[in-house]
């Protein structure tokens, strides 16, 4: 509510005319920077009991969220959150029901990757991708520095991508240094709010600030820190890209933190074996060594893909090594 003056004329731009609806797109953990849809940077407190909409969450308010602002100019305040498409999590505590939300509506998450210097698993990249689908996020796979590869390499990266493309996957290749497939990067990020990530050197800075030189990201900055229960607060950032759009930094997580999965629900985040699960001989197939299993059976004729699935079994098999420790 606004305060009212008594010797107000109604002519000063004192209060709010109505409600603004904006978009978190900073926090510090009591004030929370947002741009209304006139463009304008607003920051808010918190007032009331916000619904979190049955998420246990230590922070109500989280950056990427839609919310709605009235109050004085000097005073604004947050009084509605709009229901999030999706969100980034993290455990604030291990073991603790409650979750930090990290950043919500992402329209993207890109796995920026690298053949060379450094390498780049698929295993790592099928990780990210399978986090992304828990979490409903569209995916993209973008592998930079290619200026540092052979024409052979190249054709083999073209296959190893192929995969993705089939899966569903956006991808892209470019260069930093070269300046190629940075039209194309562009055209992927303008308009959405997206995630980068990937292991630290792989150019996601310098990618950054080529296609925004304004946006000055201190190379390496865009962290990928080792997520360890050292941290206890993590505030993401919103920054905007004069192409339009948006991209995501989390410090201290790398890529979407630790997400846990139950054993039976990893072959639903791979959408190509997905497809196949009701297939299955036994409604309770794990796809390693049962009979009938169609997984199996299409990694045999190539449409599943051999990386894949090897992937698959390594999170199947972590699940296995972590559930052994409760
Ligand atoms: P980040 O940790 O992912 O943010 O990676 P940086 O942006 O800090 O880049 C790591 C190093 O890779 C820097 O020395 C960059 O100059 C270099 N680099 C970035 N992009 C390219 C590229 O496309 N080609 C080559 N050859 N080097 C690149
Ligand atoms: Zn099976």
């Amino acid at each position: 509510m606004s305060k009212t003056h008594l010797f107000s004329t109604g002519t000063e731009n004192l209060t709010f005319a109505k409600m603004e609806r904006g978009r978190v797109i900073k926090s510090t953990g009591s004030r929370y920077a947002v741009e209304t849809e006139s463009g304008e940077i607003l920051y808010c407190g918190i007032r009331g009991r916000i619904r979190t909409r049955g998420i246990r969450s230590t922070n109500p308010v989280a950056v990427g969220d839609w919310v709605k602002v009235e109050g004085d100019r000097d005073d604004p305040v947050i009084v509605d959150i709009e229901k999030r498409k999706n969100y980034i999590v993290r455990r604030s505590v291990k073991l603790s029901k409650e979750s930090h939300i990290i950043a919500a509506n992402l329209d993207l998450a890109i796995m920026v990757a690298t053949m060379l210097h450094p390498t780049t698993l698929p295993v790592f990249i099928d990780r990210f991708c399978v986090a992304a689908e828990a979490y409903h996020i569209p995916v993209a796979v973008v592998f930079n520095k290619i200026d540092l590869l052979t024409e052979e390499e190249r054709e083999l990266l073209d296959d190893f991508l192929d995969v993705y493309r089939r899966v569903g996957y956006e991808t892209l290749v470019c260069s930093a240094t070269s300046g190629e497939g940075l039209d194309e990067l562009s055209d992927l990020l303008r308009g959405k709010v997206s995630l980068f990530s990937g292991h630290s050197g792989v150019g996601k800075s310098t990618l950054l600030n080529k296609l925004d030189p304004k946006m000055n990201v201190r190379v390496g900055a865009i962290s990928e820190a080792h997520l360890t229960g050292k941290h206890t607060t993590t505030f993401a950032e919103m920054h905007r890209l004069s192409i339009g759009g948006y991209v995501v930094d989390t410090p201290g997580i790398r890529g979407f933190g630790l997400v846990h999965f139950e054993t039976e629900e990893i072959a639903g985040y791979f959408p190509e074996m997905r497809a196949l699960l009701p297939d299955c001989k036994f409604h309770n197939c794990q796809h390693i060594q049962e009979p009938g299993c169609a997984v199996k059976s299409a990694v045999e004729t190539g449409e599943v893909a051999g990386t894949r699935y090897n992937s698959y079994l390594n999170m199947v098999e972590d699940t296995e090594t972590e559930e052994s420790y409760r």
